[in-house]
């Protein structure tokens, strides 16, 4: 198997090569790696619900009363009533008729999407949708376009030339980019969607917790729960727990259940994670300033940062500094991380070629003194790499 050992090597000398960090210990401000604590600008915990007591005490009543396994697949005995509940509550969440949950966004993603169309049919995508969504286009075997990120004049460009040349279509798109932290323009999107007879399917992996008045989205935000057929999203990132749900309409989740091969084929998750996710919905309503706190200490950052000459893209807790060069990416992460903010380079592939960057990922427990000192060093050490 000398393939793998060159892949090693070749990606080490690319700067490439990535492994895994092990963290001992977290709280709501710092992590620890090794013996070296850090505040944490790198997680998706974006509301800093996964060390909430709530969210700890929810999780252990459903372990209390049900046990910690997830039993079967939810087709055979692995439905039970916390999952009916966790249903209910994201669907009433999100403002639409049906909620279906999945073990992974990863999973529902990659099977969800190949479960709706197949050769004959055609597919959408924003150019940097994540790699679930690429792998569940890849696994349906329709034709695929993918269209220049955000770019709606270029999407109906494809559709136009495309459209009628096949049966069914699907419009995907995240609603805020996981790298980028953007926003999609939704409003335009369910235009062209209606325009062109297609299905529209939208991530909400990054804006769930976050955005508009209730904390159910993007789409809530903009008014748009009735314009897309599939709302797709996880409890791991701002819900401070573990899985990933879709809301639909009751047509959709029936159809689901019968053919998405993550949902039949997977063990159902388990009571201890329900759990968790309910509370982290919960919490929705108990805290909203949470939310509103972060979305105030981005746009602080972004703000700053901007002030400073820094480019910074997007509008939401992430925040993407490009640096470009990856070796240069790296060396700046590395010696933020001297300095106790834990940030991860992001290189390809997970971006695109030359977009190496820091991504910060702001989170409820950041004050606005961290935030503050993490600027002024970062420009600190900046001040040496700019380009
Ligand atoms: C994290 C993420 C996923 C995958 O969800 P998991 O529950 O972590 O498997 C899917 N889509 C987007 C946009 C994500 O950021």
């Amino acid at each position: 198997m000398k393939f793998i050992k060159d892949f090693i090597n070749k990606q080490k000398k690319l700067n490439l090569l990535r492994e895994l960090k092990v963290i001992t210990y977290k709280d709501e401000h710092y992590i620890q790696v090794g013996n070296k604590k850090y505040i944490d600008f790198s997680s998706n915990d974006y509301l800093s619900l996964s060390t909430h007591p709530y969210l700890k005490k929810r999780s252990i009543e459903f372990t209390e009363k049900y046990g910690t396994g997830g039993n079967a697949s939810r087709l055979l005995s692995g439905t039970f009533e916390y999952h009916i509940l966790l249903e209910e509550k994201i669907k009433s969440l999100k403002n639409k008729e049906e909620g279906l949950i999945f073990g992974s966004g990863f999973i529902a993603n990659s099977t969800i999407i190949p479960s709706l169309v197949k050769e004959g049919d055609i597919i959408f995508a924003d150019r940097l949708v994540h790699a679930s969504i690429i792998d569940g286009i890849l696994i349906s075997k329709a034709r695929f376009f993918r269209y220049k990120h955000n770019d709606i004049e270029h999407l109906e460009y494809l559709l136009k030339k495309e459209r009628n040349k096949y049966k069914n279509s699907i419009i995907i798109t995240e609603s805020i980019f996981s790298m980028d932290g953007d926003k999609a323009r939704l409003k335009d999107i369910v235009f062209l969607k209606n325009k062109y007879n297609s299905f529209l399917y939208v991530d909400e992996a990054h804006s769930t917790g976050i955005f508009g008045k209730n904390g159910a989205g993007l789409i809530e935000e903009e008014k748009l729960s009735n314009e897309v057929e599939i709302i797709m999203g996880t409890f791991g990132k701002a819900l401070g727990s573990y899985g990933a749900y879709i809301t639909c309409n009751k047509d959709i989740k029936k159809f689901l259940i019968n053919k998405a091969r993550g949902f039949i084929y997977s063990t159902a998750l388990p009571p201890g994670v329900i759990g968790a996710s309910i509370g982290g919905i919960e919490m929705l309503t108990k805290e909203p300033f949470r939310r509103k706190k972060l979305l105030a200490n981005s746009k602080y950052l972004r703000d700053r940062l901007k002030e400073n000459g820094i480019v910074v893209k997007g509008d939401s807790p992430i925040i993407p500094i490009i640096i470009g060069d990856t070796e240069k990416t790296i060396t700046i992460a590395k010696k933020l991380r001297d300095l106790s903010f834990y940030i991860l380079p992001i290189r390809p592939p997970t971006v695109p070629q030359n977009s190496s960057r820091l991504r910060i990922s702001l989170n409820y427990s950041h004050s606005k003194d961290i935030i503050n000192n993490f600027i002024e060093k970062f420009l600190n050490i900046y001040e040496n790499y700019k380009n």
